[in-house]
């Protein structure tokens, strides 16, 4: 449900508000968090009032995102007005998405909506919804280039760590020649791709290697699931994250190696939260459209990478994943 982007409008809106109001998806990825931060520090930049935060309860910034620059604009969400004349989310496919500001998002004057999921409800009053785009941050760069606005290194290092987040360095389908030429004006505004990947990618506590042997060690494989595609599954859980004191966000990068497995097309690692939720995390590679399933399962997201949210033990949820993947 996406019509074709309001830029006109967006930009009459934003340039005539006192205060914007920004929001991104709960527990942020680099292109939520990273577009949110790079429009609001380019609004401050020009002299504009923001707020900027997500609804996450309780409300923490994911220490691998800790090195984007402009976290210092950001409040938590029980400061954020119950009514904003305008709010702008990023990279929510949903409503609920917002976690705690979904109530200030239906409750605002104004909403637009930035994103690029192909499964976007079509929430909001201004749609700048594109799914052709390979990250929000493409299209946060679009509007700060409509609104007139010149990247500094600050905005452009935040832009760039959603574009590199979601077109996984620059190796997905959705790497356009648009995407190298994006991240070249990037780069030319001051954007730093190694200090990027190495904080995003390169970099870990040493207890990091004991929770991904737990994860690998316990990871099975299901030749005959999704139509003998093939289904390869393993768990993160509190107990592997407890003797490091790791957070949730470390076990993030384990679908990446999951996924690598041959003989299966889909891959999916289920995170147990700190509140003993398990957050799963799918990838596919070239037959299943994982965003349908998840979408059956109360989650979302495109068609490689997808997810949802799981109450009760993990092997119910992937014995639901199996019936569905079956099914498509
Ligand atoms: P992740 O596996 O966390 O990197 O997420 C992959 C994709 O799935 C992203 O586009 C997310 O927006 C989406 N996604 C992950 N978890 C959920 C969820 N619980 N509900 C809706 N979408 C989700
Ligand atoms: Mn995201
Ligand atoms: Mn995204």
């Amino acid at each position: 449900m996406t019509t074709s982007p309001d830029w006109g409008r967006a930009v009459k809106l934003v340039d005539g508000a006192d205060c914007v109001c920004l929001a991104c998806h709960i527990r942020p990825d680099a292109d939520a968090l990273g577009s949110m931060l790079a429009v609001a520090q380019a609004l401050h930049g020009r002299g504009q009032r923001v707020v900027a935060s997500f609804g996450d309860d309780p409300f923490a910034v994911p220490a691998i995102l800790r090195f984007l620059p402009g976290l210092e604009v950001l409040s938590p969400p029980v400061s954020y007005p119950a009514r904003p004349e305008l709010m702008v989310s990023f990279d929510a496919s949903a409503l609920d998405r917002l976690g705690t500001l979904a109530g200030p998002a239906t409750a605002a004057g104004e909403l637009i909506v930035v994103d690029h999921h192909a499964s976007n409800s079509g929430f909001g009053s201004v749609s700048l919804v594109d799914p052709a785009a390979a990250a929000t941050a493409v299209l946060a760069a679009e509007l700060l280039g409509r609104l007139g606005i010149e990247l500094t290194r600050d905005v452009a290092m935040c832009l760039y760590a959603g574009l590199v987040t979601d077109t996984g360095s620059f190796r997905f389908s959705s790497t356009t020649p648009e995407v190298h030429q994006l991240a070249a004006r990037l780069l030319l505004a001051g954007a730093d791709p190694a200090a990027v990947s190495r904080e995003l990618y390169d970099r870990a506590p040493f207890g990091y290697l004991g929770m991904l042997a737990g994860a690998l060690g316990r990871a099975a494989l299901d030749r005959e699931a999704a139509n003998g595609l093939g289904l390869v599954w393993t768990t993160v859980t509190r107990t592997d994250r407890a003797p490091a004191d790791l957070p949730l966000d470390a076990a993030e990068s384990v679908i990446d190696v999951i996924r690598r497995t041959n003989e299966a097309e889909v891959a999916a690692v289920l995170k147990e939260d700190d509140a003993g939720v398990w957050q799963v995390s799918m990838r596919s590679k070239e037959f299943v459209d994982v965003s349908k399933a998840a979408a059956r399962l109360g989650g979302g997201g495109h068609a490689r990478a997808a997810g949802f949210s799981h109450t009760g033990r993990p092997d119910e949820a992937i014995a639901a994943l199996k019936r569905i993947l079956d099914r498509a």
